[in-house]
């Protein structure tokens, strides 16, 4: 439902117009232009037949906040439609949608198969607490479709992946990795945090499912936790009034919707000069003599670089990096950058700058950082909004 209703149909306008428009018509809110923040915990039935007849499914109409709010309807229409999916759910955190996904599709005794290299706390969940109710996470290198094939067993029921990887940018083929999961009647789940849909659509590619940490790009500010899962209708439906209704609570508020609706107005042009800023910094870093290696999808050096430049509209904003004298001197550089701040998190204005071992990806201990491939010198830059040449000034120059 768009309620574009005297505009021109959604599909013929271009990604920019959309991010800013779909779902939300003014002229149902009072001319409002922007969408108002309805701020309520539920909702007045207009007889007993007519509550009875929304909880039945039977009629359309708000039940209960947990379960719906008008404003987080726009984000979920607008979500959806970015994405190229059927229906969205917006959750209070990314892991929020995680657990909702989850908890509400998987049964004891099903398995996962992961990409090696996940977001710490996305590892920690299937890896330390999945187990504990009977479902079991393989994780393998989905960089190489061959590794997924041997993987899968009878009880896959899904197949887990990110790219660009958090914090390591390694890139997986999601066309490659949708067949094979089709034909072994698994659901294709790719986390779209680092991308949005305006660098990478992994429905159109054949994944079934798209789950993000609204929380980084798509709010953009650094001013809210949120999370979004965009899929089916079917299975968006099971989500909300199974997963988050009686399972995980996880609901956003309508003002963390409101201040997202706010956020993608600017999503293109934001990702447009993160990308480009990253681009060129990712260069002057590989070329500096204390870096030993830069890992970024718009270098030619890294090895899935062409398939990238298929794959994502353009590179992004994230880097990630090792220099030569290891983690002393990741520590040393965080330790002098002055523009850049020391944080987590990522996809706002502000470049952050952190160290996944000891900080996001804490969660892996040694050995499994040893077995899942990333170093404990890997730094990773979130590049902002900022002017390039005070960033150049400032990396380069802490080096
Ligand atoms: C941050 C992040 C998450 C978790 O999202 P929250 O909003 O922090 O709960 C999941 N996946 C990726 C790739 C992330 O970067």
């Amino acid at each position: 439902m768009s309620h574009l209703t005297s505009r021109p149909a959604p599909n013929s306008l271009g990604f920019a117009t959309r991010a800013i428009h779909h779902g939300y018509d003014p002229q149902l809110h009072l001319g409002s232009l922007n969408p108002p923040v309805f701020l309520t915990s539920t909702y007045a039935f207009d007889s007993a037949a007519e509550g009875a007849a929304r909880f039945a499914g039977e009629a359309d109409g708000f039940i209960y906040g947990r379960v719906g709010n008008p404003t987080v309807a726009i984000l979920e229409r607008r979500l959806a439609e970015l994405e190229g999916g059927e229906a969205a759910l917006a959750t209070s955190s990314g892991v929020g949608a995680l657990t909702a996904l989850i908890w509400t599709l998987l049964n004891s005794g099903d398995e996962i198969v992961a990409d090696q290299m996940l977001y710490g706390c996305t590892f920690g969940l299937f890896e330390h607490h999945l187990p504990r109710f009977g479902i079991h996470v393989r994780f393998v290198d989905l960089t190489d479709p061959a590794g997924l094939t041997a993987a899968l067993g009878a009880k896959t029921r899904m197949v887990f992946t990110e790219t660009p990887s958090n914090p390591n940018m390694r890139v997986v083929d999601i066309a490659a990795i949708a067949d094979i999961a089709r034909r072994a009647g698994a659901l294709f789940v790719v986390d779209n945090t680092y991308c949005t849909p305006y660098l990478q659509r992994p429905l159109e590619l054949g994944a079934d499912i798209v789950t993000h940490s609204a929380t980084k790009y798509l709010g953009g500010h650094g001013d809210l936790l949120a999370g979004a899962v965009i899929a089916s209708k079917e299975i968006i439906d099971r989500l909300r009034f199974t997963g988050v209704k009686e399972l995980n609570g996880a609901c956003i508020s309508a003002f963390d919707a409101f201040l997202i609706l706010r956020g993608l107005k600017t999503l293109t042009l934001r990702m447009d000069r993160h990308s480009a800023t990253a681009e060129k910094l990712a260069h002057d870093l590989e070329a500096h003599p204390a870096v030993a290696r830069v890992y970024y999808p718009g270098l030619a050096s890294h090895p899935q670089h062409a398939l990238a430049q298929r794959q994502m509209r353009a590179m992004g904003g994230m880097i990630a990096l090792e220099l030569k004298g290891g983690l002393a001197a990741g520590r040393a550089l965080m330790d002098k950058v002055r523009i850049a701040t020391r944080a987590v998190s990522l996809g706002d204005a502000e470049t952050l700058i952190q160290h996944p071992a000891s900080m996001t990806h804490a969660t892996y201990d040694p050995d499994e950082r040893a077995r899942h491939g990333f170093t404990d010198g890997l730094i990773r830059i979130s590049v902002g909004l900022e002017d390039y040449e005070d960033l150049r000034e400032d990396l380069l120059g802490a080096l």
